[in-house]
C-alpha cells in the first residue's frame, strides 16, 4: 500500500510553493497557515509571507504590527503571533534551527501534535505519523473504523494506525501522500474510489460504505453576530481607528473603525453612536449608514453596519473612551499598512473607493444615497 500510495503522489502532487522551499522554516511556517485554511489561500500569503520574512531571524525581529499586518486576512491571528514568539524561542533556545524532535517541537507555541509530526518528518525527516483531516479520514475509510473520530477512543486508534504506517525512510513524502490522497481523491464527499490508487486495500470501499465514513457529528448552525461601526472623519479627513486588546476574544490585536456588537434590540445605529462613545471617546450628534458587511469567521456570520460622521456632526462633548485601547487617526492610504480584521478591511476599501470617486466627480451622489452590502 505505501509503494502505491508514494508512486502515484510523485505523479499526482501539486506544485506548492513550500515544496519548493527545503528548510524547516519554510516547512514551519506553511503547516502554522495551513491549519484550519484552505491551500488556495495560503499560497499568496505564504509567498510575501517569505518576501518579508525570509529567515527565522528576521521573524523573530518584527514587530507585532509587521506579522500582523502580513498576516491580516488569514484569520485566526493567534497564529501569526505563534509564529512570531516561536522564533524567538528558536533563536534563543535552538540557536536559529527549527528543532527536529517532537517534543521540542510542540513546545513551541500555537505546534500541537499534527504540526509537530508534520515538520518532524517533512523538514527533518523523522519517521513520526501525523494525523490532519484529511489523514483521518483516509485512515477511517481505509481501516473502516467506525465511531466519531473527535471522541478520544477513535482518535487514538487513528494514531495508532498512522504510526504503524509511517515507513522509516521517506516519512515526510509518505505523509505527504496521504495528505494529498485525502485532498485531491478520497475527498470527504464523492470520494474518486475509481481513481485512488489504493483501492484495492480499501476496507470501506469494498464494503461501500466510503460515503458514511467518518462518522463525524453534525456541525452547529453558524451563530450570527451583528456589528456595528462608527467610521469618525476628523478635519484633516482622516478616520479614527482603535486597537483591539491582545486578549479580546475575536481579533485580538488588529485595527478597528470603532465598533461593538449590538444589545437586546438596539438599533444598529444607536450602537454605532455608542462604539464611537465608548471605544473612540467621541459622541457623535449624527450618523450616515455608509455600508453593509458580511463576512463568515470561525462558526459566526457577521453583519457589520458602518455608519460615518463627518467632523461637522461630532459634538464637542467628546472625551476619553470608556475603554482604554490605543486610538489613532489615520488617512484613508495610511489604513493599508494596519492590520485589520477582513470586515473591517472591506469597509476600509469601500471608505477607499468612496473617497475616489468624490476626487474623481465631486458632483456625484453621495455614496450614502446608494445603499450598499457587501459580503463574502
Ligand atoms: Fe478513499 Fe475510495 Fe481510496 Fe478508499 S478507495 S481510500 S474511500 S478514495
Amino acid at each position: 500500500m505505501r509503494r502505491e500510495l508514494l508512486a502515484w503522489f510523485r505523479t499526482a502532487r501539486r506544485a506548492l510553493p513550500w515544496r519548493d522551499h527545503e528548510s524547516p522554516y519554510a516547512v514551519w511556517v506553511s503547516e502554522l497557515m495551513l491549519q484550519q485554511t484552505q491551500v488556495a489561500t495560503v499560497i499568496p500569503y505564504f509567498e510575501r509571507w517569505m518576501e518579508r520574512f525570509p529567515t527565522v531571524y528576521a521573524l523573530a525581529d518584527a514587530s507585532e504590527d509587521a506579522v500582523l499586518q502580513a498576516w491580516q486576512g488569514l484569520g485566526y491571528y493567534k497564529r501569526a503571533r505563534a509564529l512570531r514568539l516561536g522564533a524567538r524561542r528558536i533563536v534563543d533556545e535552538f540557536q536559529g534551527e527549527v528543532p527536529s524532535g517532537v517534543a521540542e517541537l510542540r513546545s513551541l507555541p500555537g505546534v500541537g501534535p499534527y504540526a509537530a509530526g508534520a515538520i518532524a518528518s517533512i523538514a527533518h525527516g523523522v519517521p513520526t505519523p501525523l494525523v490532519d483531516g484529511n489523514v483521518e479520514r483516509v485512515l477511517c475509510r481505509l481501516f473502516a473504523l467506525r465511531g466519531d473520530p473527535t471522541k478520544a477512543p477513535v482518535k487514538k486508534r487513528i494514531w495508532e494506525l498512522a504510526t504503524g504506517l509511517v515507513p522509516a525512510t521517506n516519512p515526510g513524502m509518505f505523509n505527504q501522500a496521504l495528505m494529498e490522497l485525502g485532498s485531491l481523491v478520497c475527498r470527504p464527499r464523492a470520494p474518486e474510489c475509481a481513481r485512488c490508487p489504493v483501492a484495492r486495500h480499501c476496507a470501506a470501499h469494498a464494503a461501500g460504505t466510503e460515503e458514511a465514513l467518518p462518522e463525524l457529528p453534525k456541525r452547529p448552525d453558524a451563530t450570527p453576530l451583528h456589528m456595528a461601526a462608527a467610521v469618525v472623519f476628523d478635519e484633516k479627513r482622516r478616520v479614527l481607528l482603535v486597537q483591539r486588546s491582545s486578549d479580546a476574544t475575536r481579533w485580538a490585536g488588529l485595527w478597528d473603525f470603532p465598533t461593538v456588537e449590538l444589545q437586546g434590540d438596539e438599533s444598529a445605529e444607536r450602537a454605532a453612536a455608542r462604539a464611537a462613545r465608548e471605544r473612540g471617546g467621541e459622541s457623535l450628534a449624527r450618523l450616515t449608514w455608509l455600508v453593509r458587511v458580511k463576512h463568515s469567521v470561525t462558526r459566526f456570520r457577521v453583519t457589520l453596519d458602518a455608519f460615518a460622521s463627518e467632523r461637522a456632526q461630532r459634538s464637542r462633548a467628546s472625551g476619553p473612551a470608556e475603554r482604554s485601547e490605543p486610538r489613532a487617526w489615520v488617512s484613508l492610504e495610511e489604513l493599508a499598512d494596519l492590520a485589520m480584521s477582513a470586515p473591517q478591511r472591506k469597509v476600509a476599501r469601500h471608505l477607499f473607493e468612496r473617497e475616489r470617486e468624490r476626487d474623481r466627480c465631486p458632483a456625484s451622489p453621495s455614496p450614502e444615497d446608494s445603499a450598499r452590502t457587501i459580503a463574502d
